[in-house]
């Protein structure tokens, strides 16, 4: 039987239904797929569902503010994803007159597309048979096939995609690929129940009793670690309470997200270094002439280059600031779960 022949055996009794499967209107299938690329299915469902819901067309979604979609974001984390989602909507209505891309080029030059996402919108709304490389289609191709080669690396990518370009079901590449995903995900998991294999006959890997040794894993760089101090000011706590929060510019991961007044250091502060150094932070930035605070428990952030160790400087003051850099606000606390905050001040507010 044909590879793809099998493969869709199998899928036809085991396969996913999943909203965003069997559809062929590109944006949402776009939508699923960005929401997906960091994120467990059964978490990215719920975003996918309400993303649809406050912006059913890629005309509402660029017509909405970045805050609008930062905020529906929340929780998801990598909010480079929501900034990029929102940017191309924009060059979708701008550039390309309000029609999504139809071919895979076009497709690649949404911000925030690899070659990956835009083999999956291609195949699944337009029928175009570009094969999807994902983690566990890496896993399985490697283990079927007995590849050695470095997985997630653009060489290992163009690999993979020539050799299934020559198995592919040019017909229903859409079916193919939905298949080939449910495939590495539910069946040749990482410890995989190769007695239920459809492919247990002709699996390299298998038959050479190396399972457990594919795929080969190109070697990560170290994180670096990064400490940082954040200082949550409150007063009028008796009165519902303030706070300042402080929009995050520049160009990293958590821009346009609101975050408390932020110190950083590259190592971790000894106690009585923190003590003078916020001293000295309290003053230069809120002209306190005193600063007494409680630490909370640290908290750890792992982002995919760096480790973020997170200690919270909270301080009852008698009356807010007079002074502040022009980029702090004071916010209710009562309103502050309405703004778009990164993961970790989430759990922190959570964790009081
Ligand atoms: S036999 Fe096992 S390792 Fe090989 S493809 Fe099937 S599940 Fe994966």
């Amino acid at each position: 039987m044909a590879f793809s022949d099998k493969l869709e055996a199998w899928y036809n009794d085991n396969g996913r239904t999943l909203p965003w499967r069997g559809i062929d209107d590109p944006y949402r299938i776009w939508l699923s797929e960005i929401i997906l690329q960091q994120t467990r299915i059964e978490q990215g469902r719920d975003y996918y569902l309400r993303f649809v819901e406050a912006f059913p067309t890629v005309a509402d979604l660029a017509a909405a503010s970045e805050e609008q979609v930062l905020r529906l974001w929340q929780g998801l984390g990598y909010y480079s994803r929501a900034r990029n989602l929102h940017a191309a909507a924009r060059y979708i209505m701008d550039e390309c007159g309000g029609r999504f891309p139809s071919t895979y080029e076009g497709i690649l030059k949404l911000k925030g597309v690899g070659r990956y996402t835009a083999a999956a919108i291609a195949s699944f709304a337009y029928r175009l048979p570009h094969p999807v490389i994902d983690g566990n289609v890496y896993r399985f191709i490697s283990r079927l096939r007995g590849i050695s080669t470095p997985i997630a690396t653009d060489a290992a990518y163009s690999e993979f995609e020539r050799l299934l370009l020559t198995l592919i079901d040019r017909r229903r590449p859409d079916r193919f690929n939905a298949a080939l995903m449910d495939f590495g995900s539910l069946q040749c998991r990482p410890a995989p129940d190769c007695a239920a294999c459809p492919f247990a006959d002709e699996c390299v890997a298998l038959l050479t009793d190396r399972v457990a040794l594919l795929p080969v894993k190109a070697p990560k760089a170290k994180p670096v670690d990064r400490w940082f101090y954040y200082f949550d000011l409150r007063w009028n706590s008796a009165g519902g309470g303030q706070t300042l929060m402080q929009r995050r510019a520049g160009k990293d991961i958590w821009r346009g997200l609101w975050q408390f007044p932020l110190m950083e250091a590259d190592h971790e502060l000894a106690p009585d270094e923190l003590a003078s150094s916020a001293r000295q932070f309290a003053e230069e930035n809120f002209q306190l002439p005193t600063f007494g605070y409680q630490l909370s428990a640290p908290f750890r952030h792992q982002l995919t280059h760096r480790t973020i160790h997170a200690l919270f400087l909270r301080a009852e003051l008698p009356s807010p600031p007079t002074v502040m850099p022009a980029d702090v606000s004071a916010v209710d606390l009562g309103q502050i779960k309405n703004i778009p905050l990164p993961r970790l001040i989430d759990r922190y507010l959570q964790n009081l």
